[in-house]
């Protein structure tokens, strides 16, 4: 693994100024804790409100700028994000430890959003015209900016999840301050340099790097209009919580999952074994969509188990930068820690099946977080965390189902509704779960994992408040206005109300 490259000076940038570099914390490769990716300073609670006056004082140019002129620097961006693949990938891969290709296709995800952008700029999403009960008057429904956005964004998807929101924000006349994870910070400041050198103008994109205290200071701050975050849900709770004194504070939060997979005693056995290992290990089961529930029907759950052991044993983890590998290590110790708790838990749990006992794994390099897979069986129970819980791990409870309306209740026995799969040959089954079951993305015959951009991006419960991202987030970064127009010589009110003045 090409770890033994000199660590990045990480710097803020501010009203189009990069910092001094500071080494206030170090980002470490998960495949290696020894390897410091780069060192970054902490942002004061002086610099926070520095780059929030920045884009304040950016917005006013930015939205007065035409949304097409807008939308071509984005053109600019993708060019710049096509050169850059592979670096990028590869910078990804050495600071958040998720395998190569997973990594090139994240960076492929960031420039389809940057890419949508700069395609809907011409488009008429920006609004509509509709009719007045008046025939002389035209009313138009127009969508402002709301003026400055936070983005606070988490370390599992850094290139790709930040784009969803600077993309769509920038867009449409906001200016943005953004705060990447503190596990990531490398990624969040290379996009940010290309953002620069796409030629956004000075203070429309600031960064500052720092921990929740610092995203806390953005999120108190009172000139920030919108805070855009995706992450835990305990977090984004915080974040409601701060901003529930802030009348006029637009929060969209995307947080945590406890996915399904569903499998039917109709489906088709070897793509239901493939779909639940996917859903469950595809990035050692670290994505909010990674399904830590697979709920099989009772007829085939032995043989199921069976296969789907038998493959997760086959799993290779390994260095992120060689793509033979299935999946990397995890983010970090403390990652390891929580992960392997919920494994205990489940050890020493009374009527639990252990059909494969995982866990802390050896890596390539002794300091490297790696981990291997956990999977158990046990009828559904309210009694165990683990199966209620975001666990974010290589940690799967395979849990019989007798019926499809059983199913939907051990489905939604949870606070959280992000994502599901249904893996079953019949049409009118699969629109009963699509119809039941509390989610925000759903797949049928394939795993529950796999963003578009142009789709929408969000859940319901713990998993989100609404706002789903990526494309969709057009709707939260603008408001809707009104705006009519008499082209007649003299008022005439609608509803039959009369203009006469006596
Ligand atoms: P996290 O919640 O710990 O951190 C996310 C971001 O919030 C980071 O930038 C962090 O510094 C910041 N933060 C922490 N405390 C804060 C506070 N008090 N105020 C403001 N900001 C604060 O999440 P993570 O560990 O980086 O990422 C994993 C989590 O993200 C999982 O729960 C996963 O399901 C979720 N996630 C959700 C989606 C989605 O679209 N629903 C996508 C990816 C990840």
């Amino acid at each position: 693994m090409a770890l033994l490259l000199p660590p990045i000076h990480g710097r803020l940038a501010i009203a189009g100024e990069w910092s001094p570099p500071r080494e206030d914390f170090e980002s470490l490769s998960p495949a290696d804790r020894s390897q410091v990716v780069g060192r970054f300073p902490q942002a004061t609670a002086e610099e926070v409100r520095a780059a929030v006056a920045a884009a304040r004082q950016a917005y006013p140019a930015w939205r007065r700028t035409s949304r097409i002129v807008r939308a071509e620097y984005f053109d600019r961006l993708a060019q710049l994000i096509k050169r850059d693949t592979e670096a990028i990938a590869e910078l990804m891969a050495r600071e958040c430890g998720k395998n190569i290709a997973e990594c090139r296709a994240e960076v492929v995800e960031g420039l389809h959003m940057v890419q949508y952008v700069f395609g809907v700029g011409r488009q008429g999403i920006y609004g509509d015209v509709v009719a007045s009960e008046i025939a002389e008057k035209d009313s138009y429904v127009r969508r402002k900016p709301w003026g400055v956005v936070a983005v606070i964004t988490p370390w599992n998807f850094p290139f790709a999840v930040p784009l969803w929101m600077l993309g769509p924000s920038l867009l449409e006349g906001n200016t943005a301050v953004f705060k990447p994870s503190e596990d990531t910070p490398a990624v969040g400041q290379k996009l940010v340099e290309l953002f620069q050198e796409a030629g956004f103008p000075p203070g429309t994109i600031n960064l500052i790097h720092g921990d929740g205290a610092v995203g806390e200071l953005l999120v108190r701050d009172p000139r920030v209009n919108v805070v855009l975050f995706t992450g835990s849900y305990e977090v984004g709770k915080r974040i409601q919580e701060l901003s529930a004194g802030m009348p006029d504070r637009i929060v969209a939060a995307e947080m945590g999952g406890k996915n399904a997979v569903i499998v039917c005693d109709d489906a088709r056995f070897e793509l239901a074994v493939n779909a639940g290992i996917i859903s469950a290990f595809k990035t050692t089961g670290q994505r909010c969509v990674s399904a830590s529930r697979i709920l099989v029907h009772e007829k085939l759950l032995d043989h199921y188990a069976e296969a789907f052991v038998a493959t997760a044993r086959r799993l290779r983890f390994g260095d992120p930068l060689d793509a033979t590998y299935f999946a990397g290590p995890v983010i970090n110790q403390a990652a390891m820690q929580k992960i392997e708790q919920y494994n205990a838990q489940v050890r020493q749990t009374a009527g639990v099946q252990l059909l494969l006992d995982g866990g802390p794994a050896p890596g390539i390099h002794p300091g490297g977080c790696y981990m291997s897979p956990f999977i158990y069986r046990t009828e559904w129970r309210t009694d165990l965390p683990a199966l209620r819980e975001e666990v974010f791990g290589p940690h799967v409870a395979l849990i019989p189902f007798r019926d499809d309306e059983e199913a939907v209740r051990i489905h939604n026995d949870v606070d959280y509704g992000l994502s599901l799969a249904v893996i079953s040959e019949n049409y009118r089954r699969i629109r009963f779960f699509r119809d039941e079951c509390d989610y925000g993305m759903g797949y049928v015959n394939l795993p529950c994992i796999g963003a578009e951009v142009h789709l929408p991006f969000g859940g319901v419960k713990k998993s989100g408040n609404g706002h789903p991202s990526a494309a969709g987030l057009v709707e939260v970064v603008t408001h809707k206005t009104a705006w009519t127009i008499n082209h007649g010589t003299e008022i005439k009110m609608a509803q039959g109300l009369s203009a006469r003045i006596d």
